[in-house]
């Protein structure tokens, strides 16, 4: 059941397109990050056919086995980061979005510069009590300390998932303080909003939405 998904990915821009809009803001200032994990490769490929130019994945081993088959596109580390797996890490993505304590941060700039690279990075902030992973947004400031001291990474923002709860004003909440960090911390890049709080993320003034499911349709059950 992949026939749709381009149909699924047009209505998608044209829904972020129209929302972003209404918020005063440029549909060209987000980027869309379909987020592949767990799917089969044909959607994926038909999605990049059709345009999609950005995908995440939190998986090394996962996306190590996919990479191989999808036409050119820019790969998001979006996963924990394990230090033993920083290097493969590294070397198979374009940006990882998930540094989220200083070991990382020493791992991935090991690796990068072993590879000759400068990779960009962003923090993840904790901004959700559910989160098991993300630094607290009071600490990202001497995380990001970190890593402008390491120059093999380079550092463009940070990303957060946002609360599990239906209630919008919640998300909303926490959306606004990742925005509020993202100043503290520097950079440009606010990578919030998934397929079930896009619309508000894109309302705090997200610049990168991460969405799975909303492009996809349901992921494979766990292996
Ligand atoms: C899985 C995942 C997403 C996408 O979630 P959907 O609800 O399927 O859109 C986005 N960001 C991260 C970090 C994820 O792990």
């Amino acid at each position: 059941m992949n026939d749709g998904v381009p149909e699924r990915l047009a209505r998608l821009r044209a829904e972020i397109g129209e929302a972003a809009r209404a918020a005063g803001r440029s549909p060209q200032d987000i980027i869309l990050v379909g987020v592949s994990k767990k799917q089969p490769l044909e959607p994926i490929r038909a999605a990049i056919e059709a345009g999609l130019g950005d995908i995440g994945e939190s998986y090394v081993q996962e996306a190590a086995l996919k990479f191989g088959s999808l036409p050119p596109v820019r790969k998001h580390y979006i996963g924990h980061i394990q230090t033993n797996k920083a290097k493969r890490i590294a070397e198979l993505f374009d940006s990882v979005q998930s540094v989220d304590r200083e070991d990382a941060a020493r791992a991935l700039a090991r690796a990068a510069s072993g590879l000759g690279k400068v990779l960009p990075v962003l923090i993840q902030l904790n901004i959700s009590s559910a989160d098991r992973f993300g630094v607290l947004p009071d600490a990202a400031e001497r995380l990001a300390e970190a890593i402008r001291a390491e120059p093999s990474l380079r550092l463009d923002g940070v990303m957060a998932i946002g609360p599990d709860t239906p209630d919008r004003a919640e998300i909303a909440r926490a959306f606004a303080l990742a925005a509020k960090t993202l100043a503290h911390v520097g950079g440009s890049t606010l990578s919030i909003g998934m397929s079930g709080d896009w619309r508000e993320a894109v309302r705090a003034g997200s610049t990168m939405l991460r969405i799975g499911t909303g492009l996809f349709g349901r992921r494979q059950e766990p292996r």
